[in-house]
């Protein structure tokens, strides 16, 4: 069976990997990109997907230089504690959750992607153009930068090309550019000293802004970690991906969370220590009615692009890798393999894009703003411990996240080729 799967970032990896674990050895992948550049700064693995990397071989690649993350702790703009808890192996899992580089998880499937299927098999400077579908034939145009075209016939073309993705929009040639909910966020990363655990999320909110942060290196000599940040509050700002002013973009951060004060970070200096400060808008895509048409699906953000709460975007473009594989090697019809794997796939990311719209588990911290806006002393005054147990654990059965699950259910590792 050929395989074409649009898009090397972590899902299109992830599926290209997972395929041939599954007994599937014609698979390319086609990089929109001149090369496979390390790009991104910081994101975060929940132990369900950090199973499947380890089932594909990949644990000690990706941990290698990740920091195991051992709690998340939310609090009030004042560094008021809200909830704790324990997170990964420290709460129970089999399988550690990760503070890692996304450049570094992308190289390392990279790498694990050209050792398993070749060299050949990731093919940069190619964005796909066109594709062209009808029952039992699929053919992709993708273009390099100088202009030519190379088209490809494939059994199965795969779109994991991101929220902007060219497969879901020649699917939907009418949804247009994802929609945003107004806010901002300015991320970087930046060496200091360790805080809390060394080994924490720290996540601080009102009912509109956040301050997110957690280590995703370490240097033993030293003892500093690379600090991971992202701050976000609402007002629109033209540009994507701007490359305005750094000094600029220091005073809008420190104009919105100046006197916030997070546990043991000097915000004030974080900030201004931090060499380079990216500005995204927060953007997401509505849920679809459908992922598959013939022999054409999509996976990742392509599918279910959702905001950055939760720590749920990479983690379920793994899972979504695996259980695809898993699917095409169970069935000897495509057409009822890529059934299953959106069957099992498309409501449970539904729900989760729904939930993370009101910023998944770190909505304790609206709550909290909202019933006690002066600031409390003691978070029992606010909530009862079950309401925020109930939070935290209903969001991880949602993503299917949950510790029973993940320790407990069958592996999806085949055997066997095709
Ligand atoms: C450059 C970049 C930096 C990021 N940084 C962070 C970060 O710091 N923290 C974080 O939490 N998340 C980050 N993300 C998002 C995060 O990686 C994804 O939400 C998540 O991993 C799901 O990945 P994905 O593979 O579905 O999509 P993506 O990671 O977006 O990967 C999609 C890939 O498809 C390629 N592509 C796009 N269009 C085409 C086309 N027409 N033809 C062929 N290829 C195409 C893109 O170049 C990209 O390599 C980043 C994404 C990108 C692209």
């Amino acid at each position: 069976m050929r395989i074409t799967i649009a898009g090397s970032g972590i899902a299109g990896l992830a599926a290209a990997v997972s395929l041939h674990a599954a007994g599937f050895h014609e698979v390319t992948v086609f990089e929109a990109d001149p090369g496979l550049r390390p790009l991104g700064l910081g994101l975060n693995i929940l132990p369900n997907a950090v199973r499947e990397l380890a089932e594909l071989g990949l644990l000690d690649a990706v941990q290698r230089r990740a920091i195991r993350t051992r709690e998340l702790a939310m609090y009030t703009p004042r560094g008021t504690l809200v909830w704790r808890e324990d997170r990964g192996l420290a709460a129970g899992y089999r399988w550690p959750q990760l503070s890692v580089s996304r450049a570094r998880l992308v190289m390392a499937l990279a790498a694990e992607t050209r050792r398993r299927l070749g060299d050949g098999a990731v093919v940069t400077d190619a964005r796909l153009v066109g594709l062209e579908h009808t029952p039992g034939r699929t053919r992709a145009v993708f273009e390099s930068r100088d202009g030519s075209t190379r088209t490809v016939e494939t059994d199965l073309l795969i779109g994991a090309d991101g929220i902007h993705s060219a497969v879901r929009a020649a699917l939907y040639p009418a949804e247009g550019p994802p929609p945003t909910n107004g806010v901002t966020m300015y991320r970087g990363t930046v060496w200091g000293r360790k805080f809390l655990t060394g080994e924490s999320m720290a996540v601080l909110g009102d009912d509109q802004r956040r301050l997110v942060l957690y280590p995703i290196d370490r240097d033993e000599t030293t003892g500093r970690t690379l600090i991971n940040w992202v701050a976000a509050f609402p007002g629109q700002r033209s540009e994507a991906r701007s490359t305005t002013d750094a000094a600029e973009k220091r005073k809008d951060i420190l104009r919105h969370l100046g006197d916030w004060t997070p546990p043991e970070v000097d915000l004030a200096a974080l900030i201004e220590g931090t060499p380079d400060i990216q500005r995204y808008p927060m953007i997401d895509r509505d849920p679809l009615p459908r992922w598959t048409f013939g022999g054409v699906t999509l996976l990742g953000d392509a599918a279910h692009a959702m905001y950055p709460a939760g720590s749920n975007g990479a983690t379920q473009a793994v899972i979504d890798a695996r259980v695809l594989a898993w699917q095409l090697a169970r069935h000897s019809d495509a057409g009822a393999a890529l059934r299953a794997y959106e069957e099992e796939r498309r409501p449970q990311m539904t729900e989760l894009q729904k939930s993370n719209r009101s910023l998944g588990p770190e909505r304790v911290l609206t709550m909290a703003h909202r019933r006690a806006p002066g600031g409390f002393s003691d978070v029992r005054d606010v909530f009862s411990a079950e309401e925020l147990a109930e939070i935290s654990r209903g969001y991880a059965v949602t993503g299917k996240f949950d510790q029973d699950w993940v320790n407990t259910r069958p592996s999806l590792s085949v055997g066997g080729g095709r």
